[in-house]
């Protein structure tokens, strides 16, 4: 069991538009999810390409790639036990309709278009995205209080 797995997650543009960022980073820590990196950037159409690569054939990719590119994602990584599984937990469902009330989208969403955030699905495309979005130096270590009561 280790408490030192991690998870990508992304507030899309909408999220960062409708401030719904720091609802997301709250969310997160208070579960008890180390935060590990963070940065605000505008995603390049390659990076995209690559991190949504298994939905190249779909037919709504063009407008996932424009979604996605309409303004600045808040890109983070988190850290903690079962994070990839609990993250998405915490995202709900793809579909906002699906979505519980009491997730991230279920709460602040209404569209699958635009459904305000983004999680990594598996411990693989975790290490994936986390590549794909970081620098190693640009993801910290720290050791903190907190975490003796969270485990
Ligand atoms: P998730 O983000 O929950 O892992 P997917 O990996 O299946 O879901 O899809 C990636 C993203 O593509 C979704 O979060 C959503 O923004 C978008 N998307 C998925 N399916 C559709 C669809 N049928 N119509 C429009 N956008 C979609
Ligand atoms: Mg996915």
């Amino acid at each position: 069991m280790s408490n030192t797995e991690r998870t990508f997650i992304a507030v899309k543009p909408d999220g960062v538009q409708r401030s719904l960022f720091p609802e997301v980073l709250r969310r997160f820590s208070q579960k008890g999810f180390k935060l590990v990196g963070i940065k605000l950037t505008f995603a390049k159409e390659e990076l995209l390409r690559e991190h949504y690569s298994d939905l190249q054939s779909k037919p709504f990719f063009p407008s996932l790639l424009s979604y996605m590119m309409s303004g600045p994602v808040l890109a983070t990584v988190w850290e903690g036990k079962d994070v990839v599984k609990q993250g998405r937990a915490l995202l709900g469902a793809t579909n906002p309709l699906q979505s519980a009330p009491g997730t991230i989208r279920g709460d602040f969403a209404l569209d699958m278009g635009r459904n305000i955030i983004h999680g990594s699905d598996s411990v693989e495309s975790a290490e994936k995205e986390i590549a794909l979005w970081f620098k190693k130096d640009e993801l910290v270590s720290y050791k903190s209080e907190m975490y003796g009561w969270i485990y």
